[in-house]
């Protein structure tokens, strides 16, 4: 039933927030593990990033004085924070995990390396990938499509709160439709931004496919995966 046998899931920071104004939401994140135990049950080998965006970010940290750098590294720390509130929701669903940090932080989390990773997803494990990229002045985004490459995944799917990619901003522009498939040069073409330009490019010039849909309607990850019209895929 399944088309892919290795994804890459990339979850906002924001999301986990919920119906909450900061931090986390137990019943978003109960949701999630749900929804995550689902594919993992059908076999499909699945490395999850998770962003920060609910805790804290580095921009806004810098407009407020603290110092970049510091600021992206508390935001990477974040994303550690928010990784293992996911894990330990996923072990509460009685599914086997295993959190992996971009930089040296054990017993947290085991030191992220390729091999280690894919031997975890070859156990049936899900790994969560989390510290980003390890380095300032990145976003979850580039790191999840770094991680999806470097795992060799067959596609990345970016979980949001709308379900794909609209010609405008629907909430702005009743007009706007929404694209089923869309390419990389078309996303440059009119402007979209469905990531920062790193993440993108680095998405476009290693031929990763991504999808775009909505995960905070229960079902919907299955669906994707089981190759429902959901969401919008991002191609070359
Ligand atoms: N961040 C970073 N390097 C990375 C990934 C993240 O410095 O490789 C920091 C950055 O400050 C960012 C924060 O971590 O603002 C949280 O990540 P992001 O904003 O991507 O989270 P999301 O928007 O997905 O919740």
């Amino acid at each position: 039933m399944m088309k892919y046998k290795r994804i890459l899931l990339k979850l906002s920071g924001e999301s986990l927030m919920g119906a909450k104004q900061y931090g986390i939401d137990e019943n978003r994140l109960a949701d999630y593990a749900k929804q995550i135990k689902e594919i993992a049950a059908t076999g499909i080998q699945v490395a999850i990033v998770i962003g920060g965006g609910n805790i804290f970010r580095g921009l806004s940290g810098a407009a407020k004085g603290f110092d970049r750098v510091k600021g992206d590294q508390m935001g990477m720390l974040a994303t550690v924070i928010n990784s293992l509130a996911l894990s330990s929701a996923l072990e509460n669903e009685n599914v086997a995990v295993q959190v992996f940090t971009a930089t040296n932080m054990a017993p947290i989390g085991r030191l992220y390396a390729k091999p280690e990773a894919v031997e975890a997803l070859n156990q049936g494990k899900v790994a969560i990938v989390s510290g980003g990229t390890g380095n300032p002045f990145f976003t979850t985004d580039t790191a999840s499509v770094l991680r999806a490459v470097e795992l060799e995944a067959d596609v990345m799917l970016k979980g949001t709160r709308v379900d794909g990619i609209y010609t405008a901003d629907p909430e702005k522009d009743k007009s706007a439709t929404k694209f089923d498939t869309i390419t990389y040069a078309e996303i440059y073409k009119r402007g979209l931004k469905i990531m920062d330009l790193t993440a993108t490019t680095l998405a476009q010039d290693n031929h990763l496919p991504i999808i775009v849909f909505d995960m905070d309607t229960a079902g919907n990850l299955k669906k994707v995966l089981a190759d429902e019209k959901i969401g919008t895929l991002v191609h070359n």
